[in-house]
């Protein structure tokens, strides 16, 4: 018998989408939803649910699904969730639940991910996503950082009747969802919903907060939860890196995500040029690159990468979204000097690289080879990864973290520090929206259980 390939789903055609900012992937239809859940071939042992980080209950909500009982679907995913909407919609599918679906050993795997965007999208349109309110049982709690690990702690929290306040240094709310992720990946009324409902439940969000000491907040709150990510940008440390129009991820992707949109759906970012050069090979160059393209002023975007594409991090869907974008990629090729006239970035002079031996990582080592090129560019963004901020752990004698900054916590989030929690990329390193979302629930869990011992 031959197996049914994935439900089509609407995306939005690349010569649009090089001049909007609007999501890609436009969802499932209750009908299309229903007829991809009904290829699940509903696994005693799904391997999918093993390897979704919480274990969702896939083939469960599947069937409801495929039986167009959105609601009950809703709700066993809510057992493990509080994020269906944002996973459904970012999780990196094909590592993880999708990835192990036994669909795809021969043909497509189910579209997880875009039935729990559905299901969740459905169940916000009903209503369903607003409990009743609950009653307030006189502990509180604060979380510092309004990005997904904070979200997810204080959505449980707030759930169980804990007063809950969030503290936040920047002057907006969703950490890496609203600076990072772009729109036409991750629709902002996703996030604003999230901030609504946190609202709702009473949650107070505090904003132009940056937290440093910890000793006036552990008097103050029963438990306190660390969500500060992980956002310090890794530097390449060649000449000409100080030359304006090089750019940190984080500062391009925060001027272009966070800039107002248009009468026609654009965003801006002045400073930005013609000839766009993006270094790195993983999704946060994705995103820097598909963002340039999307500027009215853009002519040329190029990727630069050390490795093959073979050795991409970068993740499939990405990858083709981007060249299918027109941005070029040019692998086995890495920056050794920025050029600049007058202070500003001209040129990057780059080195032709070829693969060694295997490093730690167990992919092939970049060697640098004599030949040199340059690229014309105007604006460069270097996406080599993140640190996590040690200010936190160094101003907190006693407060444990490893030697790369990670808070060190023990397997229900607690800290070396008696009432503080820490969860999220602060504790991993830079990592996945649904790891973090996992480590906030399992946090507030942790400490409702300690509240029902009387233990605080
Ligand atoms: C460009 C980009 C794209 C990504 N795309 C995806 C994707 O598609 N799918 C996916 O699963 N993951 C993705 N990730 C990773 C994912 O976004 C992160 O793993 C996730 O956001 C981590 O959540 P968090 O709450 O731990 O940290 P963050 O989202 O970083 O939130 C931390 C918050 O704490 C605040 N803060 C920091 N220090 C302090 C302080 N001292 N006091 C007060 N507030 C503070 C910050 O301002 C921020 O708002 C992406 C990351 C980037 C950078
Ligand atoms: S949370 Fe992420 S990994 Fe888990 S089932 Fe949903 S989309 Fe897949």
């Amino acid at each position: 018998m031959e197996r049914k390939g994935r439900t089509k789903m609407t995306i939005l055609p690349a010569d649009v989408r090089k001049n909007s900012f609007d999501l890609v992937m436009k969802g499932y239809t209750a009908d299309e939803a229903a007829e991809e859940a009904s290829r699940c071939f509903n696994c005693r042992s799904p391997r999918c649910s093993a390897a979704c980080p919480i274990h969702n209950e896939i083939p469960a909500f599947m069937k409801a699904a495929s039986q167009k009982d959105f609601g009950e679907a809703y709700r066993i995913l809510c057992r493990n969730t509080v994020f269906p909407a944002i996973c459904g919609t970012v999780c990196p599918h094909e590592d993880q639940c999708e990835g192990s679906c036994i669909s795809g050993i021969k043909g497509e795997p189910l579209a997880i991910g875009s039935v729990e965007r559905f299901i969740a999208e459905w169940a916000q349109e009903q209503g369903l996503t607003k409990p009743e309110k609950p009653e307030p049982n006189g502990k509180c709690a604060v979380c510092v950082g309004a990005g997904p690990a904070s979200m997810a702690c204080a959505e449980v929290l707030a759930r169980s009747g804990w007063a809950v306040t969030i503290l936040e240094k920047e002057d907006y709310f969703g950490g890496v969802l609203s600076w990072g992720i772009p729109s036409y990946r991750l629709a902002r009324r996703t996030i604003q919903d999230k901030k609504e409902l946190l609202e709702y439940l009473g949650v107070q969000i505090q904003y132009n907060t940056a937290v440093t000491s910890l000793e006036e907040l552990r008097k103050s709150y029963d438990m306190v939860f660390l969500g500060t990510g992980a956002s310090i940008s890794n530097a390449m440390r060649i000449p000409g890196e100080d030359l304006e129009g090089v750019f940190a991820a984080p500062d391009y992707l925060s001027a272009v995500n966070l800039s107002p949109l248009d009468a026609e759906g654009r965003r801006h970012f002045d400073a930005s040029g013609k000839r766009v050069l993006v270094v790195g090979g993983g999704n946060v160059a994705m995103d820097a690159a598909r963002d340039a393209v999307r500027l009215p002023q853009t002519e040329k975007v190029c990727i630069v990468y050390r490795r093959s594409e073979q050795e991409m991090p970068a993740c499939e869907a990405e990858l083709n979204d981007a060249k299918e974008e027109g941005i070029e990629f040019r692998t086995l090729v890495n920056p050794v000097r920025f050029i600049g006239e007058n202070g500003h970035v001209t040129a990057a002079e780059c080195a032709v690289m070829t693969l060694g031996e295997p490093d730690s990582s167990g992919r092939r080592r970049p060697v640098q080879t004599d030949e040199r090129f340059t690229i014309d560019v105007d604006t460069v963004v270097l996406a080599l990864g993140f640190s996590n901020d040690p200010s936190i752990a160094a101003a907190n004698e006693g407060l444990d973290a490893d030697k790369w900054g990670c808070f060190k916590v023990d397997e229900n989030y607690r800290t070396s520090y008696d009432n503080v929690y820490a969860g999220g990329d602060a504790q991993t390193g830079a990592s996945t929206v649904v790891k973090a979302m996992k480590a906030g629930i399992a946090a507030a869990r942790d400490m409702e259980q300690r509240r029902l011992r009387e233990e605080i």
